[in-house]
């Protein structure tokens, strides 16, 4: 695998969706939380705005799911979803995360946290997802910032 997950880091039950990364271990402030090696998981493109309606309505076509990062400059870095090959998918988006872009922790984080990431900032604008964070400032809706 050329990703490898932290080993003091653990897939679970999400309160917020599906399942989320833990830390078993307190996280002190600026700790990467997953190193990456050599080449990507899978493979990983940028794609053209167009190409990417190509590639989502191929994936849709062919029951596959992806995961897609907007790149702020009209193109999208995108693959077909492979959680188990790429354990960082399962990070869940907060209105108060405590993982930055770069998943590198922006706060001390407490042994038992869910570690999650600020999605607004990967996606664009014309994006929406309803939000169940339960965080204080949660904004119930997350909208692109791109
Ligand atoms: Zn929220």
């Amino acid at each position: 695998m050329a990703l490898e997950i932290n080993p003091d880091i653990e897939i679970k039950d999400s309160p917020i969706e599906g399942k989320g990364l833990f830390t078993k271990v307190p996280i002190k402030k600026g700790t990467v939380i997953w190193i990456s090696k050599g080449e990507e998981p899978y493979d990983e493109k940028v794609y053209t705005d167009e190409e990417f309606k190509k590639f989502t309505e191929w994936c849709i076509i062919n029951g596959k799911e992806w995961d897609a990062v907007a790149n702020g400059d009209g193109t999208h870095t995108a693959a077909i979803s492979d959680r188990d090959k790429h354990p960082g998918n399962y990070g869940n988006h907060s209105c108060d995360p405590n993982t930055d872009k770069n998943r590198v922790a922006f706060r001390d984080i407490a042994a038992g946290e869910e570690l999650t990431a600020d999605y607004a900032q990967f996606s664009t604008k014309d994006w929406e997802m309803k939000c169940n964070c339960g965080a204080s400032n949660c904004k119930g809706i997350v909208k692109g910032k791109l």
